[in-house]
């Protein structure tokens, strides 16, 4: 279905919602987005979504041209003018139109691009049966180049290793971190569960610091699930009892197999499915 997509304060026909091709988005990846869900009318997660947006922004001086208040106003707004209730936003911030140079602080001023729509990542029958991924020959960026926790534009290390994993037959890849620890997945966040204790990989082992994940280490925490956030390596992957992804596209999916190994019985485990119930009610608050 054909959507509305606000950019820079008005609504456009999705035939017609058109940036200029001088945009440094466009030219250079610069700029930054979000994927945003909302559940039942209500944008979920929605304060740390923006507050992310922001600080990658700032990281990379772009001073957003409205205030985070208005930012959330804009989100219910794309909603309502789609007649939404459930849905998948795109929020994007550009460095705006500018010259053909790198030059950001030529650029007048940063676009504002609202798509509110839907997504399905993975088969459905795949959120039953879990997945099979493989660990990726594309290391993740290095956070002293680009820091991963910055959401950018700029995704094709993350495409490359997608492309890797499809080429493969799957959907999904690992990648480690130039210190061969687990980084996270290409649109996902990894986490194992060990002998009771779940784990994943801390924001220093260079990731975005996904807001399903600390929705979900929060969930765990709260109900006295030991969880860690620990440096892993791929070993550690291969003994795992589980393991599951975590995303705001993805939602939570179970992994049951990586680079050819089984894990556990090879079915979603126990806590996989303890937490993936705790998550479903978490987005009905
Ligand atoms: N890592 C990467 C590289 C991602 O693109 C995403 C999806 N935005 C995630 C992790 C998960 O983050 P979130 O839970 O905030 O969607």
């Amino acid at each position: 279905m054909a959507c509305k997509v606000y950019i820079d304060g008005t609504f456009y026909d999705e035939s017609e919602a058109k940036v200029s091709v001088f945009d440094h988005g466009l030219l250079y990846g610069d700029g930054v987005f979000e994927g945003i869900r909302a559940y039942n009318g209500k944008v979920f997660l929605c304060q740390e979504h923006i507050d992310r947006i922001y600080e990658g922004a700032n990281y990379i001086c772009i001073n957003i041209p409205m205030t985070k208040k208005e930012m959330e106003k804009a989100l219910y707004a794309a909603l309502k003018e789609n007649g939404l209730k459930d849905a998948y936003i795109r929020l994007i911030v550009t460095r705006g139109t500018g010259c053909l140079g790198l030059n950001p602080f030529k650029c007048v001023k940063p676009s504002i691009i609202i798509i509110a729509s839907s997504i399905e990542l993975y088969p459905p029958e795949l959120y039953e049966q879990g997945l099979s991924i493989i660990t990726s020959a594309v290391p993740a960026v290095n956070p002293e180049a680009l820091n991963p926790r910055v959401k950018s534009l700029n995704y094709l290390n993350n495409i490359l290793a997608k492309m890797e994993a499809l080429n493969a037959g799957m959907f999904e890849a690992i990648m480690l971190n130039s210190q061969g620890n687990v980084a996270e997945c290409t649109g996902d966040n990894i986490f194992i569960v060990k002998n009771g204790v779940v784990k994943t990989p801390p924001v220093t082992a260079g990731i975005l610091e996904g807001c399903t994940r600390n929705a979900l280490l929060k969930l765990a925490k709260d109900a006295g699930i030991p969880a860690q956030e620990v440096n892993l390596q791929r070993y550690d992957l291969y003994a795992a009892d589980e393991c599951f992804l975590t995303g705001t596209a993805a939602e939570l999916i179970a992994v049951t197999k990586i680079d050819g190994r089984i894990l556990g019985d090879g079915k979603p485990g126990p806590m996989t499915r303890k937490l993936l119930g705790m998550f479903r009610d978490l987005t009905k608050k």
